[in-house]
């Protein structure tokens, strides 16, 4: 697999030229021990470290060449759009529903319809046109100090507008997709002005002023600067596996209220694609039972293929009821989502 880093359209075409030229003169001089010069460009807002071995796994299955270019999920909308037909991507892999609906929206996704995808991605979790199809799922869920609160304490994500959560919640910025998506997600489910009475109510109980990511979150609450917050597990994950004694766990909202509400990430074929059935092939590839413990796996996850496991860890954390709500909604009611979180006062 080739790595590309962040260059702007010229130096990238530039770039890919050379890696071509230099594929093409080693694999003249070397042994023939690749017959396929298929190859497939993937933009990707997913970090290198968690798909680099994935992808080095399916070239020395397939002989089929990856190169990858790496940036923010915004930058790489933009950079195709602005590419245009020109485009060297094959294949755009992001993180977030929200994301991927506005990449659809943009019109930078062909709508593929895939058998493999639809029986590997259950619906909630694709696009129902075929946009994007989720790869890994991620639940985002309500966290506590062990030392200052009892599981049966925690209820739902409404419940944290409670006056006796006063003084007592921290929050990741509303800047960030993941709680746009979140509070989409509530207004698709409960409407404009229910969601808004709980997020006047979060912002009640707040702590402190937001934090800038969910790693910050989760160790204010290890702290004891605050008793709950909500964020993604694998960042929970990500700090047992340093610390394994951090006085905090998960609680999961249950299904009556609506379920955990489970995010993505995922991708879809680019509009433009060169070489759309080997970008195709790598997508279904992902899906399958084959590469989705390691998709998963490497960033702490859950798969969503469902006859794959979740690592042990992960498996350690229980089992929850997801919202069957189809993920679309996190995109359609994405800006009212941003509009309502500000005049709620949530920064
Ligand atoms: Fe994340």
């Amino acid at each position: 697999m080739c790595l590309l880093t962040r260059h702007t359209p010229l130096t990238l075409t530039r770039r890919l030229i050379r890696v071509s030229l230099t594929l093409l003169l080693s694999s003249v001089l070397a042994a023939p021990t690749v017959v396929s010069a298929e190859e497939v460009v993937v933009y990707s807002a997913r970090k290198a470290h968690l798909i680099a071995p994935l992808f080095d796994r399916y070239t020395q299955q397939t002989g089929v060449k990856i190169r990858l270019l790496t940036d923010k999920a915004g930058a790489l909308v933009q950079r195709l759009l602005a590419e245009g037909k020109r485009t060297p991507a094959d294949l755009l892999l992001t993180v977030d529903a929200g994301n991927l609906w506005q990449a659809a929206e943009k019109g930078v996704l062909a709508a593929v319809n895939s058998k493999l995808l639809n029986q590997h991605v259950p619906m909630p979790l694709r696009d129902p046109d075929g946009h994007w199809y989720g790869l890994s799922k991620r639940a985002r869920t309500i966290i506590y100090n062990t030392t200052r609160v009892q599981p049966s304490e925690i209820g739902t994500y409404a419940d944290l507008a409670q006056p006796e959560w006063h003084g007592r919640l921290c929050l990741r910025t509303s800047k960030k997709v993941y709680n746009q998506s979140l509070v989409a997600m509530m207004i698709a489910r409960h409407g404009e002005t229910k969601t808004e009475k709980v997020v006047r109510g979060w912002v009640e109980n707040l702590a402190t002023a937001p934090f800038s990511n969910d790693t910050k979150t989760i160790q204010a609450v290890a702290a004891g600067q605050c008793d709950v917050a909500i964020v993604n597990t694998y960042y929970l994950g990500r700090l047992q596996r340093k610390q394994p004694d951090l006085p905090v766990a998960l609680a999961w909202p249950t299904a009556e209220s609506g379920g955990v509400h489970v995010n993505v990430s995922g991708g879809g074929v680019t509009r433009y694609a060169k070489r759309p059935e080997a970008a195709l092939r790598l997508l279904e590839w992902l899906a399958s039972e084959a590469a989705q413990g390691d998709f998963a796996q490497l960033n702490l996850e859950y798969p969503v293929h469902r006859q794959v496991p979740a690592a042990p860890e992960v498996q350690a954390w229980g089992s929850f009821s997801a919202d069957p709500m189809n993920l679309r909604q996190a995109g359609r009611f994405q800006a009212r989502a941003i509009r309502l979180m500000d005049r709620a006062g949530y920064r």
